[in-house]
């Protein structure tokens, strides 16, 4: 689009971008795929894999507690609003660095049908600023959701301890804030056990620009995943860190679970899960499921 032009322009051909820039560039210039095109992809499965994931995390957040209020931090295109819809919310708040996709996510809610909820949109890098930039410092929600972006927190300590704050500041006592991130577990193991900087398969790559020290805060990497992320920084997040950045601003951990195990005791608990699988494309009723690079893959969250 014009914007997204415009942004890249600016990075070029003197100026070095921020790692957030770089980051909000990268998704504004991802064009949204026809049905047909992902079909196509290499990465289907796993995509419908990744999917069912948040729609199993989202409805069993709604069934702990019947969100009204939902703020999406980091909403991309709106990938997950017909999850919230399926939950019954009342209000939806979006907010996304990539001011493209904002647009996007603002105009696939416009065009859902039978919409029940409100909603609006806000373009703001919510690990540099607070959200009261863009809403009401008031304003409170019963879960704040962060899926697949959590992670790019973790670039300093700073927008950590930002992100923590936005989301201990707008969450309602007893509310809930969900969210998927890269396993910096799954992710530094198979770096050690390898010879050099980088490791993965026909679908994914991973490089790192040293193994020597493993900083706590901005653990930096470069991603590619065919056909959705195009050699894009990320950071690993140090879990314990995390969960004590949320514990020193009054959040307690209840869960967490890599995705293979969540798959795993879905398939062993939770038959309404299970059926999810078929309708979401995720396995086909004739066997055909992820591919054994898309598994691994599937692994590293
Ligand atoms: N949550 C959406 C989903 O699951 O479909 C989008 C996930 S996409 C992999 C990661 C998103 O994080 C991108 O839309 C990106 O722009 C957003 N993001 C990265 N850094 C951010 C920041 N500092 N503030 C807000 N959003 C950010």
């Amino acid at each position: 689009s014009e914007r997204s032009a415009r942004n890249h322009d600016r990075f070029h051909p003197y100026s070095r971008p921020s790692a957030a820039l770089q980051v909000a560039d990268h998704y504004n210039r991802h064009q949204q795929q026809t049905h047909e095109q992902r079909k196509r992809s290499p990465i289907y499965r796993m995509r419908n894999f990744n999917n069912w994931i948040k729609s199993v995390l989202i409805s069993r957040a709604a069934k702990n507690c019947r969100p009204k209020a939902v703020l999406d931090m980091g909403c991309g295109k709106g990938g997950d609003l017909l999850k919230w819809g399926k939950a019954r919310i009342q209000h939806y708040v979006g907010m996304d660095i990539a001011d493209v996709s904002v647009e996007q996510a603002h105009g696939r809610w416009k065009e859902m049908r039978n919409n029940r909820f409100s909603a609006e949109f806000h373009a703001l890098d919510c690990y540099q600023y607070p959200l009261s930039k863009k809403i009401s410092p008031e304003q409170r929600f019963d879960v704040v959701s962060q899926q697949f972006c959590l992670h790019y927190a973790f670039e300093t300590e700073a927008k950590a301890k930002q992100m923590v704050s936005n989301v201990a500041d707008h969450l309602r006592p007893g509310g809930f804030w969900i969210g998927t991130l890269p396993d910096a577990y799954w992710i530094t193991k198979k770096l050690r056990s390898v010879d050099g900087l980088s490791f993965g398969n026909s679908v994914y790559n991973i490089r790192f620009d040293q193994k020597d020290h493993y900083p706590t805060f901005g653990h930096r990497y470069i991603f590619h995943l065919e056909d959705v992320i195009e050699s894009c920084p990320e950071y690993l997040v140090h879990f314990p860190t995390l969960a004590r950045l949320a514990e020193e601003r009054g959040l307690k951990l209840l869960k967490r679970t890599p995705f293979h195990n969540y798959y795993e005791d879905a398939v062993r608990s939770d038959p309404e899960s299970v059926n999810l699988l078929e309708r979401m494309r995720v396995v086909e009723r004739g066997g055909d499921r992820l591919s054994d690079d898309e598994w691994e893959i599937a692994g590293r969250w």
